[in-house]
């Protein structure tokens, strides 16, 4: 944990990256230190300065500082939840590999991420630096061998805090691959350190495979001014943004926080994609929504948010089983060619085949 701190510290040195300057940034009381520091044993503490400076410290609600800063409740671990929730590890054939599905890889060339959101999936991984080159060469060598490999999925960690040197080498190395047809890259940066979206990295990321960027956010308090200059630049030179936000307790788990947060990617030209349960990662079952609660919410948007807005509710099903779409059904089946339909008002419909 000490090495991934003091990499967060060099890349950006104005950011919070420890218990102690919690406490004296007036984030956290003295009586919850020793809680933080349990906390923080395990998955570090990064706040960026951006969104430190987003975060009222004399709010007990707010809907940042429940992301970013540690609490006692992430002591508390259940019985059920697991250190590998999705089941990455059964599926990592080499270090910074996960191939679950035939047509694509996840690539994890670093773990380090600007901030850390205490509901982090992966919180036993990340924090933990950049893939050494041979390990990285690897990686690539292993992409490259694979034939059936059409997309490769940058994640992390989150990719764009790695220099614009590091990732024109990997961006290179996968637009030279020719079976790689689509890059996606999963990123934090654009909402929480706004200002690394810069001309240079942008250049790092330009290639002849085109390159789609999924950004996570989960409130609409995220998406400030800088944040959204931060996407428009990325826009504007032609990336195709998607979103992707966790369902979280006390934080958007509720219609309006929803219907505010998709309105407002929408508005900045970003397409929702995955709204995800909660995974069952440890120390986090303050932030999970039961599956009954998650699709009642989901099944209000219908009615308020135009398709475009409209994100997809996905299950990650534990021990690394892949993805299922969660939300309600519409239709349901009464025989061979009878369906019983379901409209956005809750009002049922009969249709015949
Ligand atoms: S940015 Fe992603 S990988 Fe990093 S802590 Fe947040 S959820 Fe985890």
């Amino acid at each position: 944990m000490k090495a991934a701190r003091n990499l967060v510290q060099m890349l950006q040195p104005q950011a919070i990256t420890s218990p102690d300057d919690l406490l004296r940034a007036g984030l956290i009381p003295p009586d919850h230190l020793g809680a933080v520091v349990e906390a923080s044993a395990t998955l570090p503490v990064s706040i960026t300065a951006h969104i430190a400076g987003m975060i009222d410290p004399a709010s007990s609600n707010d809907a940042i500082a429940k992301q970013f800063v540690p609490s006692a409740l992430e002591n508390n671990r259940q019985a059920e939840e697991l250190t590998d929730p999705i089941g990455d590890i059964p599926h990592s054939p080499v270090a910074g590999i996960v191939h679950r599905y035939p047509d694509r890889v996840l690539l994890t060339p670093v773990l380090t991420c600007p901030v850390y959101c205490r509901f982090c999936f992966r919180r036993e991984a990340v924090g933990d630096g950049l893939l050494t080159a041979s390990k990285l060469n690897t990686a690539l060598d292993y992409i490259r061998n694979h034939t059936e490999i059409w997309e490769v999925i940058l994640s992390g960690g989150d990719p764009l805090i790695m220099s614009p040197r590091r990732l024109t080498q990997i961006i290179d190395a996968l637009d030279e691959i020719d079976h790689v047809a689509v890059i996606r890259i999963h990123t934090r940066v654009p909402v929480v350190d706004p200002e690394r979206i810069t001309e240079t990295l942008i250049t790092a990321l330009k290639r002849t495979t085109p390159v789609f960027i999924v950004l996570h956010c989960n409130h609409a308090d995220e998406l400030v001014a800088e944040a959204e200059k931060a996407i428009s630049r990325l826009v504007d030179k032609g990336f195709p943004l998607l979103s992707q936000s966790v369902l979280l307790k006390g934080i958007n788990d509720d219609p309006e926080s929803l219907t505010a947060l998709m309105k407002k990617l929408v508005r900045s030209r970003v397409k929702p994609y995955y709204l995800h349960h909660g995974d069952k990662a440890q120390g986090t079952s303050h932030f999970r929504t039961t599956l009954a609660a998650g699709r009642a919410i989901v099944s209000t948007l219908r009615g308020r948010l135009s398709g475009l807005c409209q994100p997809t509710y996905m299950l990650d099903i534990p021990g690394g089983h892949g993805k299922v779409p969660a939300a309600d059904d519409y239709l349901r089946a009464t025989d061979d060619s009878n369906w019983i339909v379901t409209d956005w008002q809750g009002n049922t419909h009969k249709y015949h085949d």
